[in-house]
């Protein structure tokens, strides 16, 4: 057997198509650009790169992008009055706060600070509060949001299904343990605890990896024809590696999303998804 791959890359892209002509026509109707405002303090590599896709994912689809950048020596009080001030701005529709932060700076704070109608990332309690209890209005973390996004389109049946995450952040394995729930499928969360890993992957006709160790789940860890979503992205010596060993996967799976191409790109357009809720949700459109 060998898997069919999941091309989160096509997918993301005719997306980006329908969204530009969505937002084309809400600015036209209102005048109004939606914009997304990415808060960065200091100047961390990784969260430097994420800006700079975010931005030109924005660009793509026809919407602003406002780099809010602090310094890294900045103290709790600046974070947090820059963070009022884009709350209480009406010329931004989301906001996101880029990790990682400097060790002075408590990042739960800011979250808590973070006005729920803006939080295009999902990460509010409040969102995450209704999105566990199935509360609309929420945001769903993009990343979940887009690896479901994919399944859906490739006809994936969820009800009845017996789904495995591993991993359980909230950005990640969490919202995706509840999305697979909402969907009715039975949920195990799986994480650094779980004895017998390898056995409770293969009950699996569902599996999520949401780890960040490259390569770690192997064919033998698949139940044969089980649907495999890869969340893992890790850069080796090797390049960009999933948490799943692609070959020996794909040799026992239906389905995969492959790394790269599979649920990555899938994430910054379900970011402008969740922008054009929160720009329709401020207009009461
Ligand atoms: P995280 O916050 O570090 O969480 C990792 C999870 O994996 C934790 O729950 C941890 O368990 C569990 N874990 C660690 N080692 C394990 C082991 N040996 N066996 C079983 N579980 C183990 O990571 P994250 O933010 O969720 O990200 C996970 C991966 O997704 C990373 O590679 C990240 O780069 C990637 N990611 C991808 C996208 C995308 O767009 N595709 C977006 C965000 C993140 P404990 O809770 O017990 O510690």
């Amino acid at each position: 057997m060998s898997a069919h791959l999941l091309d989160g890359k096509k997918l993301s892209q005719s997306m980006r198509t329908t969204l530009k002509e969505t937002f084309a026509a809400l600015i036209a109707q209102h005048g109004v650009h939606p914009t997304l405002a990415v808060l960065q303090v200091g100047d961390d590599p990784a969260a430097a790169g994420y800006a700079r896709a975010i931005e030109r994912t924005c660009t793509g689809v026809g919407v602003c992008f406002s780099a809010q950048i602090l310094s890294g020596e900045s103290d709790q009080g600046t974070v947090n009055s820059l963070l009022d001030q884009l709350n209480g701005d009406s010329g931004v529709h989301g906001i996101m706060i880029l990790e990682p932060l400097p060790a002075q700076i408590d990042g739960n704070l800011l979250v808590d600070q973070l006005n729920p109608a803006k939080d295009v990332d999902g990460v509010h309690p409040q969102n995450a509060g209704r999105l566990s209890a199935q509360r609309p209005p929420y945001f769903v973390p993009a990343t979940p949001a887009g690896a479901i996004c994919l399944l859906e389109e490739a006809g994936v049946e969820f009800k009845g299904k017996r789904a495995v995450v591993i991993g359980r952040s909230d950005i990640v394995g969490k919202p995706m343990a509840l999305l697979l729930l909402h969907r009715h499928c039975t949920v195990t969360i799986a994480h650094s605890r779980t004895q017998d890993l390898p056995a409770v992957a293969r009950e699996a006709d569902i599996l999520c990896a949401a780890v960040g160790r490259p390569e770690m789940v192997t064919g033998e860890w698949v139940k044969p024809g089980a649907i495999v979503v890869d969340f893992g992205t890790t850069y080796t010596d090797a390049g960009l590696k999933g948490d799943c060993e692609q070959e020996s996967v794909a040799a026992v799976a239906g389905m995969m999303t492959p790394v790269p191409g599979g649920t990555g790109p899938m994430t910054n357009v379900m970011l402008m998804q969740n922008l054009l809720e929160a720009y329709r949700r401020q207009f009461g459109i």
